[in-house]
């Protein structure tokens, strides 16, 4: 955890540096990671202990992860701290990137309520761990992936605060990849451990927007 706040507090001073460079989205950006690591954190802290019944981790499924990391870290701290992508900037009005920044707000909301609702039944991949339980209420109630939902907004509002062709839409790209493969995989795994109950939940949610898709 500790390196996790020293490498975010180097990166955080760092943008704030280059934030005329930037524009203010860059603040924003920052500021939505900083909250995601914090409201991530704990749960990641409890859950860490669980024992993993049943893990459909693949090369596929790691390759995806490592994307995610790339694409919604490393190619913004790169765009941010450096001058080497300016070669792919493009300049946006300022009213679109107030609208990134208010995104964030039901965004990070999404992603902590989800954890919170999740609990102990958590995981950063594929995988059941033991005395899983199904999380059908709070959230859940709504929608079947409401971190899902939580982290689209996240990557469709990054390439609204971070004016870069490389470091803003390739998030959409990656977790769009993820999201596509990952869904329809962690249900049928859903399903076989759940089944009946997890096919009624199907049949009367929607996964990321109540009542539409
Ligand atoms: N797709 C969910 C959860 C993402 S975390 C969402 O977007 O909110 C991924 C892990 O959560 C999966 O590997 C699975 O173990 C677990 N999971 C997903 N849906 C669940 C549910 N309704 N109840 C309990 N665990 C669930």
């Amino acid at each position: 955890m500790w390196i996790g706040v020293v490498i975010l507090s180097s990166v955080a001073v760092a943008v704030i540096w280059r934030a005329d460079v930037n524009g203010w989205g860059s603040i924003a950006w920052l500021s939505g990671t900083i909250a995601m690591f914090f409201i991530r954190m704990p749960f990641a802290q409890q859950t860490a202990e669980n024992k993993v019944a049943l893990s459909r981790k693949d090369i596929l499924e790691k390759v995806l992860l490592a994307g995610m990391s790339v694409s919604m870290m490393l190619l913004p701290i790169i765009f941010l701290v450096s001058g080497y992508l300016s070669f792919a900037n493009y300049a946006l009005p300022g009213w679109v990137t107030a609208v990134g920044g208010m995104g964030l707000l039901p965004a990070l909301y999404l992603v902590w309520r989800s954890h919170a609702d999740l609990g102990q039944n958590w995981s950063v991949t594929l995988e059941l761990r033991e005395g899983h339980t199904l999380t059908i209420s709070g959230i859940y109630r709504h929608i079947r992936h409401p971190m899902y939902a939580g982290i689209w907004l996240l990557v469709l509002m990054q390439p609204l605060l971070l004016h870069n062709w490389i470091a803003g839409p390739t998030a959409i790209l990656c977790f769009g990849l993820l999201y596509a493969l990952r869904a329809p995989k962690e249900e049928a795994m859903m399903l076989e451990e759940f089944g009946a109950e997890y096919q009624e939940y199907i049949s009367r949610t929607k996964r990321l927007i109540p009542g539409l898709l």
